[in-house]
């Protein structure tokens, strides 16, 4: 390899180097740092300083001409180093179209409007939290404008999250499922009511935390090079070579924790396949959000709510809760893991009604940049969505428009990425069994089998490219409805 690639490399990862610390001091935030206002205001100014290191260093000059001499380099072809180029080659584009001023009033402004939506929500007032959303509706605009996009300024926000993404491909995949699926739900959900279900209460979180790690660790996630630990809201962060993971512990919700560790672990298992070779490089980075819920919901749904699962599982589950499961019997053990029910709140949702509740948030977040709807005709609209989706009625906007933290944040376009990551998960699923891998509900010869097909190419691929790669057919939506019917129609019929 030539020196000027080299130094290239070498530059990439130590920019990368001060992003992973980074990552690093927001996971000590949230985990460890003491509730005093002292720490936190001393950990944001920490976290702006850097932030805007890895800005300066990432976007000056010097990284730019090394990144221009390298592509101008006509030593022999190296196929990695020219992935590598292009990926770069786009985050510095869309990172230089960006005027500095513009990046800190959007960074000021989003950490103001988050104690604003915390305390609207609370007091359930959307009218206080709708002029800061107004401002964070123009700067999402603004910043379309400044580094371009497709047809309409959405598609911006959408590509970010899901390179090659459109409102219009979107779109596309949404009304077929939304055709298939608002039906179906409704056919599950007539059975599903007509079951008492019972809920598991009484689970000590010492031995809910001894039951997780013990799944964790047959799903082969990776504890020398990653761990798990307790905030307020589970997530994954890290790279391959340390990967956080966290969970939070409810004894009177042991499905939660469980549940959300074994999502987090799905990600936690992304970052450990991908090449490490590659760490600091685009390489080995996820292909985008959708890929990474992919990943995330394959293990938390297909695997971790299956029978195989449960048939392994279900012994130890009594052995350590032998007394709040001593009334319930195993298939109502089952239909609680799979409780299908009308919930207005997105993240308590199960796989059967989630997408729906992503579907309404993709119309609306469409509505907005088009101009067919204003800020202040969003709860109204809201209500009205949930109605024709998901058959229910907000009881107040804290149920409603206000549940989620992600407008508050700017992140316009994150929304879909959990549908397509269902889509992506589902299609991969049904792939993995017509391949005929001896047995994918083993979950090694699972992992080993995504480490193959998704994982080890990093952002070579976008999730279209990568979907149509590893199944040889376009991202399709009958894939989910083929997979909710045959678990949940039969699993609740029967039940009936
Ligand atoms: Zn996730």
């Amino acid at each position: 390899m030539t020196a000027v690639r080299e130094t290239f490399l070498r530059e990439l990862r130590r920019i990368d180097s001060l992003s992973q610390v980074s990552s690093v001091l927001s996971w000590d935030e949230q985990v460890n740092l003491p509730p005093g206002k002292a720490s936190s205001s001393q950990r944001a100014a920490q976290s702006s300083a850097l932030a805007e290191l890895v800005h300066r260093e990432f976007t000056g000059s010097a990284f730019s001409d090394l990144l221009q001499r390298v592509e101008e380099d006509t030593d022999e072809p190296d196929e990695d180093l020219e992935i590598i180029l292009r990926e770069v080659r786009r985050d510095l584009d869309q990172a230089q179209k960006l005027p500095s001023d513009f990046v800190a009033r959007k960074a000021s402004h989003e950490s103001s409007t988050y104690h604003l939506w915390k305390s609207a929500r609370e007091k359930n007032d959307f009218a206080a939290f709708a002029p800061a959303l107004e401002k964070t509706m123009q700067l999402a605009r603004d910043e379309a404008e400044y580094v371009g996009y497709r047809d309409n300024p959405y598609d911006y926000h959408l590509d970010k999250h899901d390179p090659g993404m459109d409102a219009c491909g979107i779109g596309k995949l949404f009304d077929e499922l939304q055709t298939g699926l608002v039906p179906l739900a409704e056919q599950i959900l007539s059975f599903a009511e007509e079951i008492k279900i019972p809920v598991l209460k009484g689970f000590p979180k010492d031995k809910q935390e001894i039951f997780l790690r013990e799944v964790l660790e047959s799903l082969r996630f990776d504890f020398t090079r990653g761990r798990i630990d307790v905030a307020v809201h589970p997530f994954c962060s890290g790279n391959g070579a340390d990967t956080r993971l966290t969970t939070r512990y409810d004894s009177e919700n042991p499905l939660d924790s469980l549940f959300s560790a074994i999502h987090e672990a799905g990600h936690g298992l992304y970052e450990q396949g991908l090449p490490s070779e590659w760490i600091g490089t685009p390489l080995s980075e996820a292909a985008g959000m959708g890929v990474h819920e992919s990943q995330s919901r394959i293990w938390e749904n297909q695997v971790g709510r299956s029978h195989a699962f449960w048939n392994k599982w279900e012994p130890r589950f009594r052995e350590l809760f032998p007394e709040p499961l001593a009334e319930i019997t195993s298939e109502q053990l089952f239909l609680a893991i799979n409780k299908v029910s009308r919930n207005p709140i997105r993240v308590d949702a199960d796989e059967v009604t989630y997408n729906l509740h992503i579907i309404l948030r993709f119309e609306l977040e469409q509505s907005l940049f088009s101009g067919d709807i204003e800020i202040k005709d969003l709860p109204g609209a809201w209500n009205e969505k949930a109605e024709k989706l998901l058959g229910l009625q907000p009881t107040c906007d804290a149920e409603g428009v206000l549940q989620d933290v992600h407008w508050s944040g700017g992140a316009f376009g994150y929304f879909p990425s959990y549908c397509l990551g269902n889509l992506l998960a589902a299609q991969l699923w049904e792939r993995a069994l017509e391949e005929d891998i001896p047995d994918p509900e083993d979950p090694s010869k699972l992992l080993s089998w995504l480490e193959l097909k998704v994982h080890r190419y990093g952002r070579r691929m976008n999730l279209l490219e990568l979907t149509k790669g590893v199944t040889g057919d376009s991202l399709d939506p009958r894939c989910l409805l083929r997979y909710l019917e045959s678990r949940y129609v039969s699993l609740y019929e029967k039940a009936n």
